[in-house]
């Protein structure tokens, strides 16, 4: 285990949490051992202080955005959230989050008016095309984690959040053809990943 709180790639600085999460996918890199970015195993949960004094030890005009991101799922640290995205712009850096999209389920209120205030570009991970075929690979906590995760997508939409939805393309034209016809019935974009290996 680490305290790796803040990690690079290319032009990106990544902020690392949290590594509580509502799903337990089937393809998540927390599983890999081997993955390229290293280990993202905490001892404990960062504080906004400790995130920041972090990040201050970059030289933020080497990055294009923060994204909020690593081994759990980033809405837990809503203060995070805000706090790191408050400085992020204040330093002239666009913000991005990859979310599973349970926020709501996790605060038990509806906190899409935060993310969509803080956060420039919302990466929200769609996976598959309905309930029992998410439920099959990403095996949420709880039931109706595939309606909860487009709730939330739609009330970011409707507040003005700028939402991406996202695949893998081991899924096939098929499912991403139904995934696109989702994402633009509610006026979100989608994006087909590769699988990281
Ligand atoms: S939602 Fe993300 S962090 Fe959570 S298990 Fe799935 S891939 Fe991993």
């Amino acid at each position: 285990m680490t305290n790796t709180f803040v990690y690079e790639i290319d032009k990106s600085l990544y902020i690392n949490a949290t590594n509580k999460c509502t799903n337990s996918c089937e393809f998540c890199v927390r599983n890999n051992k081997d993955f390229v970015y290293g280990d993202l195993w905490l001892e404990h949960e960062p504080t906004v202080k400790e995130v920041l004094d972090r990040l201050k030890e970059y030289d933020l005009k080497k990055y294009n955005e923060v994204v909020f991101c690593g081994y759990g799922e980033p809405t837990y640290r809503l203060d995070v959230i805000e706090e790191v995205s408050n400085f992020a712009h204040a330093h002239g850096l666009k913000t991005r989050i990859n979310t599973n999209g349970h926020a709501n389920y996790i605060h038990k209120k509806d906190v899409s008016d935060i993310i969509v205030k803080n956060i420039d570009t919302i990466g929200i991970s769609l996976n598959d095309i309905s309930e029992k075929e998410y439920d099959d690979i990403c095996h949420p906590e709880f039931e109706g984690g595939f309606e909860e995760m487009l709730s939330f997508a739609k009330l970011c939409i409707v507040k003005g959040g700028n939402v991406i939805f996202s695949v893998v393309d081991v899924i096939g034209k098929e499912k991403i053809d139904k995934a696109t016809k989702i994402a633009k019935d509610i006026g979100a974009k989608l994006r087909v990943r590769e699988l990281i290996d």
